[in-house]
């Protein structure tokens, strides 16, 4: 794949260079981020992004791509101190008192817009509860920088899988890259009666979460980029992508070295899957 632009990208990202990390990239993680609520929750799923953010080695930024920033065209939020926005409703105060001050990273996102064809620098968005509702359980003290990349929505499959690999670089240079969505995701269809159920999953839902794990795990992505033909348990598993495209840019990060674990592995409310994963080294 041509890396037009990139050469310019890549000397910039010297500056990330860690000798402590010599080579060795970064993992990268799928995080189903769920309910607003796992933000200021100690349950299951955060009690695990918790463990995660104390064993990992410490990345020098964070780039994220969450479900809830779409755009058109791509984007990357270039603040130094990017603003923690609460875009939900109907949930109690102390979710909205949430502040996740992390540093932004101007040259991280001058530095990645430079190896993604037409990507902007954004400043006007900020951290979303896609990202914030998850990193602040990895990194409670906000002191690593955050940027964030837009998903541009009116684009295939196939447009992201590739865009992501675009990225694969930043592993390199000590970047902690973050896909947070879910993988199954239909919110018309939860069982709101089953939110006390961790584990409720309608048949279909299932049926989704284990094809989609089997293909993950059989690197066979072709099928999962194509999602949209594979079927009725997936077309009610994803009735809209937003949710499920942030696993393909993690997905796509993969190298034929990086091993892959599930994590929270679960459904919530019928109709939702936190099934997460981690590619690359422990
Ligand atoms: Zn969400």
């Amino acid at each position: 794949m041509p890396l037009a632009g990139s050469a310019a990208g890549l000397r910039a990202l010297e500056q990330y260079a860690d000798p402590l990390l010599g080579t060795d990239p970064m993992p990268v993680f799928f995080f189903g981020h769920g309910s607003p609520m796992n933000a200021i929750e100690l349950n299951e799923f955060s009690k695990e992004w918790e463990r995660i953010g104390q064993t990992l080695p410490r990345p020098n930024a964070i780039l994220c791509i969450s479900a809830h920033w779409l755009t058109r065209g791509t984007l990357v939020t270039a603040m130094e101190k990017p603003p923690t926005i609460h875009d939900f409703g109907g949930f109690p105060d102390e979710l909205f008192a949430v502040q996740y001050p992390a540093p932004g990273s101007p040259q991280l996102a001058k530095d990645a817009a430079a190896l993604l064809p037409g990507a902007g620098l954004d400043e006007a968005w900020g951290l979303d509860h896609g990202c914030w509702s998850v990193v602040k359980h990895l990194y409670p003290d906000a002191d690593v920088p955050v940027i964030q990349m837009s998903i541009d929505y009116h684009q295939p499959g196939q447009y992201h899988y590739d865009l992501a690999r675009r990225l694969a670089v930043l592993r390199r240079k000590g970047i902690l890259i973050i896909g947070s969505g879910n993988m199954v995701h239909n919110l018309r269809m939860v069982a709101w009666d089953k939110m006390d159920q961790p584990g409720f999953a309608f048949d279909w839902a299932t049926e989704a979460n284990e094809q989609m794990k089997r293909w993950i795990t059989s690197r066979d992505h072709r099928p999962l980029i194509d999602f949209t033909r594979q079927g009725k348990a997936f077309d009610l598993a994803i009735p809209t992508p937003d949710h499920y495209f942030p696993m393909l840019y993690a997905l796509a990060l993969q190298e034929d070295k990086d091993e892959l674990q599930f994590f929270n592995d679960k459904a919530v409310m019928g109709s939702l899957t936190m099934t997460s994963f981690r590619i690359g080294r422990d």
